[in-house]
């Protein structure tokens, strides 16, 4: 059986959330934001490691106390200019612990409301998939593209248009070969479209959402206040 990998890229940062420490060590709830993710992924016990990409100048992960995680937590200070670059480089640094044909789950740092439960559900949809997936959520809303002036230039069918979340599940193989194939792209599945193979759509839920905007911290610590009552 193939074995299951999480990759949480956090070197990124977090520009749009107008902070001087990087958003993935805000303050969430009284503990780092990316806390949640790696203990929602070290919940999973299908999954072997969990190895979260640090910037090599990283200042901040020193300052909190990780070790409770224990030994499936690793680190590695290989992250890039982009999130493809951060993830490329990780891939390449584990290249002798995993497998051409096991399954690299990525996961970003900052959709800290992630639920093991989600994490389980798309590995069993996808554990024999040729070709891999991601949890997403169908849009509800109707959809209108901006204007340089800030006006509506169109509107857009919501007709089969997916938002793609977090984590990522594509073989390690695979994964590496579409990234260093692909620039430009904003997830891993962009990359494996762009080598012509459709990632299957697992549907999610809108909790799972990306902390980006200062608004949204509220709206996550009400989310994990809830659930540790
Ligand atoms: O910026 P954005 O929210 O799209 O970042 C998604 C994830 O990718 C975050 O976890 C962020 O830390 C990570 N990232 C990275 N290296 C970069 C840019 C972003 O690891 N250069």
């Amino acid at each position: 059986m193939s074995k299951f990998f999480a990759i949480v890229p956090a070197a990124g940062s977090g520009s749009r959330m107008g902070s001087q420490m990087p958003k993935q060590y805000l303050s969430l709830a009284g503990k780092p934001m990316l806390w949640y993710a790696l203990s929602a992924l070290l919940a999973v016990p299908a999954i072997e490691t969990v190895t979260v990409v640090l910037a090599p100048d990283d200042t901040c992960w020193q300052d909190f106390d990780w070790s409770g995680f224990g030994p499936r937590l690793q680190v590695l200070r290989v992250g890039g200019a982009t999130r493809a670059a951060s993830v490329t480089q990780a891939l390449e640094a584990l290249k002798d612990s995993i497998g051409d044909e096991e399954w690299v789950l990525v996961h970003d740092a900052a959709r800290a409301c992630l639920l093991p439960e989600q994490v389980e559900a798309l590995i069993a949809t996808l554990k024999d998939d040729p070709v891999g997936g991601l949890l997403a959520v169908p849009v509800a809303d109707t959809l209108k593209r901006a204007d340089s002036v800030g006006r509506v230039a169109d509107t857009i069918s919501r007709e089969a248009m997916w938002q793609a979340q977090t984590p990522q599940m594509f073989r390690y193989g695979l994964l590496l070969r579409a990234l260093t194939a692909t620039g430009g792209v904003t997830d891993e599945a962009g990359a494996v479209e762009a080598l012509g193979m459709p990632p299957r759509l697992v549907a999610g839920d809108i909790t799972n959402f990306k902390v980006t905007y200062p608004q949204d911290i509220a709206l996550a610590e009400m989310l994990l206040r809830a659930r540790s009552v």
